[in-house]
């Protein structure tokens, strides 16, 4: 465990008290030692060594933390992750992992106790002399950072406030926002009135603001017979402002305070933001519109944008003629032809806040007196019924499903034409992508059908699962994000049964296992890091919710649920809230909180190892870990989980099967009732571990593969090969003995296991292939062949069958098609003729109709031919799939082109460039020409994107050239120390090194094999 002492934190409360009017040492108080297992209280760290020296300006900073600044406001959300460097680097007492004083021996604690000592003793030297300066001592990593006493605003004061978090000694109750953006000029002018109320006495309040340039403040009370001007400090490090009122701020009291100000519509799309596109008549036209999470409401207008300060909205938006505006609530009233005022909201978080000017088109349906809208482009209305029918039944759904309203009369949800993420939840008006809400029956595919829906899904599942109950700080985003990750899963099985979503899900179980078994894998709950990472964390989180949800059982979790979002409506939570309401639920059967939290505070999960005798089984859990070092599979023994194990055997009818047994300690014995042919442990897959077993008992699962496959199910069947590749990878199990149980495929017919087993075998192809064993590499496809030739030569270049015979159709053409099998590229070059003959009327089968333009994408003329119709196309499914395929390509000349080309957004919009790049990376000289692109642009690209998505796009290539990895290495040291950081930049470099050891360990056994 993780549990280590917080001796840091006095020191923390005496930093803090020091310089604060309100000292809110008690949050730092509350917690020290009684929940050993609570991880680091990120949210709480003040920004102590912000404290600026007087007559030091900012600017003499020292470099770390400008690092830090600046990768920050580049992460966008890894503000988070700003505290906890400070933590590892300052106050090394913690449990951070890569400090040097990370395991607190004897000594180090002794040592730190007296550091503490000294440290105290200085603090208070300082306190009385507040003009002086000290060097902090303690168990530093390196730098002695110069603590600094006081802040300076921009005109030379004091400001009067040091921490990153705002005080909560004033808080918001209701704003009135009144905002006139131009978009032909790209300025935007704001007024807006904060009611605020008052908790502790003060003479300043605190807020937050970025690049606005303040006119006017003034500052009202119903006590005062006129308003009041005010000095507004501005402190852009941390992007606060203070308003030092003229008279003391009493308890109780409300004030209202009055802003008005001027700013520009960003150009990147991050808060209130331009972009332009082409109208129905090739015109181009611009939209305004907002992504406020996490940190952008305050470059809009200034308000306290915490996702804990909750308030009331009340926007009106001054527009010109032409265009139309949205908010997050209905329409009230035009008022004249210039200014559309919206209804007041319900209590809200400002992340949350949300406007959009522009003419888009909708159309709407009315559930349950709510009236459901999906806007697009004029062009496009054509694409958004299944959109419209989707979110209304999904609404219905979670209405039912948490026993809580939908409580707006409206849900807009809106596909804006250049857009970064996939989606984003604003309560009421959620903002697409064009790919994720869009749906065209002629071109979009059976896997963009799902994803819709899923995201759909996913943002609905906010709406009440982030918006009504919201987390108290961003470190407990995790939570926020996995359970509506894993609610989209929850709901499209129930609410389309026909997507086989299960399969997806388990799909994603795998994915996410491979990343967190790495050794850069991090505790789900510790520092939360950049919004990649936090993403990355989503998928584990969901998967855990599934292991919980079968333990419980559904009945108990949904109840749960229910309970959770009941208690905390319209508030703010910690995790611990969510476990707190479980816990009333299972009242006292299982401790939920003590359950999860072992597998939030650890990093990665177990491997239970399962030996059969007679009646007994002995399982034994040690943490499963894929590492370069041979020697040391199994690494620190401290690791322990509460695993929910589950199990099936072949008796297993009763209506116990299958069976659960909580296993809490590093080992148990089970016994069984009586004595069995065969066990599977992981019934489905929907535990977070993996299984090995005795030598006899895996041979028995094989046997029982070949002579009777539908003893286990399909999930069952697809988990076993998983299960054996991934211990392969760790040496347990012998490569040839996977082959071995590969061998069975000849027999199967469901799309499940194959998948799976075509996956693990194109990783090892890959493997070799890029190692330049081309011979071997062909040997691999052969024996592909051998194994699924059969089916590969069933499928018909059609769009029949069910949704999973469709995707399975899909997959295996295109890896068909690209290994030159059968006559796969001769049909699909046929397929491309005929299409191109008809000028592109004739229609694609959907689901090939990418493998299809690939083919075709190989010859020049193929390519320009795509290239005009992917200008022309109306269809986002469509532009997608041409696209993938023009930078399929192998002409260099062209894949600059088309980075260069979506680096400018005209021709090919810029939100597709990290897409590009990804693909282009997929072929080894392709990968040397985007590595010299993004490197090229780097400045640019940062920019623009503000997040390092390009990175991420690019890194996860896991198979990457080892001279390119050093350069990647390289290059990200020389950027910031904390972007080589990143998960995602050590998971490439670590999968490099693994799958050289892989390589190194079975090239023995493959060739044997082949
Ligand atoms: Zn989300």
């Amino acid at each position: 465990y993780p549990s280590f002492n917080r001796i840091q934190l006095p020191r923390n409360m005496i930093e803090n008290s020091m310089f604060e009017e309100e000292p809110d040492v008690v949050d730092l108080a509350k917690e020290p030692c009684l929940h050993p297992l609570e991880p680091d209280e990120v949210e709480y760290e003040p920004r102590s060594s912000r404290l600026l020296v007087r007559g030091l300006g900012e600017n003499e900073m020292d470099e770390d933390e400008e690092d830090y600044e600046s990768s920050a406001k580049l992460l966008g959300m890894s503000f988070m992750n700003r505290s906890t460097g400070l933590r590892s680097n300052a106050s090394g007492y913690s449990q951070s992992s890569d400090g040097s004083c990370s395991v607190p021996s004897l000594r180090t604690m002794v040592v730190c106790a007296v550091v503490l000592l000294i440290a105290v003793s200085v603090i208070m030297v300082i306190y009385l002399l507040p003009k002086c300066t000290f060097t902090k001592e303690g168990c530093h990593k390196k730098n002695h950072t110069m603590e600094l006493i006081y802040p300076l605003a921009t005109n030379g004061k004091r400001f009067p406030w040091a921490k990153n978090r705002l005080p909560s000694n004033v808080v918001p109750l209701h704003y009135d926002l009144i905002l006139q953006p131009n978009l032909t000029t790209t300025e935007f002018a704001g007024s807006v009135q904060i009611t605020v109320n008052v908790i502790q006495v003060t003479w300043n309040i605190i807020l937050h603001s970025s690049g606005l340039n303040i006119t006017k403040a003034t500052l009202t009370s119903a006590g005062w017979n006129q308003a009041k001007p005010v000095e507004v400090l501005e402190y852009p490090v941390h992007d606060q402002i203070a308003v030092v009122a003229p008279d003391a701020l009493l308890v109780g009291q409300n004030y209202t305070l009055s802003i008005d100000y001027s700013s520009n519509l960003s150009d990147t799309y991050y808060g209130f933001y331009k972009v332009s596109y082409k109208d129905e008549h090739a015109e181009k036209r611009w939209l305004a519109a907002t992504q406020f999470e996490p940190l952008a409401a305050r470059s809009a207008f200034p308000c306290f944008d915490e996702p804990a300060f909750k308030a009331t909205f009340l926007i009106k938006i001054k527009r010109d003629e032409q265009h139309s505006t949205l908010s997050n609530m209905p329409k009230v009233q035009l008022s004249g032809i210039v200014q559309d005022e919206f209804s007041m909201s319900l209590k809200m978080s400002t992340y949350l806040v949300a406007f959009i000017v522009a003419n888009l088109k909708n159309i709407s349906k009315e559930t349950n007196r709510t009236l459901v809208s999906i806007y697009a482009m004029p062009q496009k209305l054509g694409q958004v019924e299944h959109a419209l029918d989707t979110a209304v039944k999904l609404l219905e759904f979670y209405q039912k499903y948490f026993h809580i309203e939908y409580p707006l009369q409206k849900l807009d949800l809106v596909a804006i034409p250049d857009f970064q993420a996939g989606a984003m939840e604003n309560w009421g008006l959620i903002t697409f992508r064009e790919t994720t809400l869009l749906y065209d029956d002629k071109t979009s595919s059976a896997m963009d059908k799902k994803l819709v829906t899923a995201v759909i899904a996913h943002e609905l599942a906010h709406q009440w699962f982030g918006n009504l109950v919201t987390m108290e700080w961003w470190n407990d985003l995790w939570l926020n994000e996995g359970f509506a990750t894993f609610m989209e899963y929850i709901a499209m099985e129930r609410t389309f049964p026909e997507l086989q979503t299960d399969e997806e899900f388990l799909k994603l179980r795998f994915k996410t296992m491979m990343k967190d078994s790495l050794n850069a894998s991090r505790p789900i709950s510790s520092a939360v890091q950049s919004s990649e990472q936090i993403e990355e964390m989503f998928d584990t989180v969901a998967s855990l919710l599934l292991m919980l949800k079968k333990y419980i059982k559904h009945d108990s979790f949904q109840a749960g649920i229910e309970n959770y979002l009941h208690n905390h409506s319209y508030g703010s939570t910690r995790s611990d809230d969510l476990w707190d309401s479980m816990n009333e639920i299972t009242n006292g059967t299982l401790d939920v909180k003590k359950l999860m939290k072992t597998w939030i505070l650890q990093k990665g999960f177990p491997l239970v190892t399962v030996k059969r005798k007679g009646k007994s089984l002995y399982v034994q859990q040690e943490r499963f870990l894929r590492s370069v070092e041979s020697e040391n599979w199994t690494s620190d023994a401290s690791y322990l989980w509460h695993i929910p194990l589950s199990y099936t055997t072949s008796n297993c009818s009763s209506f116990l099967c299958p069976y659960a047994y909580l296993l809490d300690q590093k080992s148990a014995t089970i016994e069984l009732q009586e004595e069995v042919k065969w066990v599977k442990f992981n019934v489905d897959m929907n535990g977070y571990y993996i299984v090995h077993y005795a030598e006899d008992d895996w041979n028995t699962l094989i046997n029982l593969l070949r002579t009777d496959p539908i003893a286990l199910s399909t999930k069952d069947r697809a988990h076993l090969i998983n299960n054996i590749f991934s211990l392969v990878g760790i040496g347990k199990v012998s490569l040839l003995k996977a082959f071995h149980l590969l061998d069975y495929l000849e027999n199967e017919n469901h799309t499940a296991p194959i998948s799976q087993a075509l996956f693990q075998l194109n990783l090892i192809y890959d493997l070799v292939e890029k190692r330049g064993m081309q011979n071997l590499a062909a040997r691999v496809v052969d024996r592909v062949k051998k194994l699924l030739g059969s089916k590969i030569d069933q499928q018909t270049w059609t769009d029949n069958g069910t949704l999973s015979e469709r995707e399975f159709r899909s997959t295996v053409l295109a890896f068909a098609c690209s290994h030159h099998l059968g006559n796969c590229g001769t049909t699909a070059t046929e397929l491309f003729k005929e299409w191109k003959a008809s000028n592109g009327t004739k229609s694609l089968p959907t689901d090939v109709m990418k493998t299809v333009f690939t083919a075709g994408a190989k010859t020049d003329d193929g390519w320009e031919f795509l290239l005009s119709m992917y200008t022309s196309s109306v269809s986002e499914a469509e532009k997608h799939k041409m696209l993938e395929a023009l930078a399929s390509t192998e002409d260099v000349r062209k894949l600059i082109w088309l980075m260069q080309t979506s680096l400018e957004g005209d021709l090919i919009r810029a939100q597709e460039l990290s897409h590009i790049i990804a693909t282009v990376s997929q072929s080894l000289p392709g990968h040397l020409l985007a590595w010299d692109f993004v490197k090229e642009n780097w400045e640019k690209l940062i920019r623009k994107w503000h997040a390092l998505n390009l990175e991420t796009a690019y890194i996860s290539q896991p198979e990457m050239h080892i001279f390119l990895t050093l350069q990647v290495k390289t290059f990200f040291e020389s950027k910031s120390e904390k972007i080589s950081q990143l998960r995602c930049v050590k998971e490439a470099i670590e999968t490099i090194q693994l799958n050289i050891k892989w390589m190194e360990r079975n090239l023995a056994a493959l060739q044997q094999w082949l």
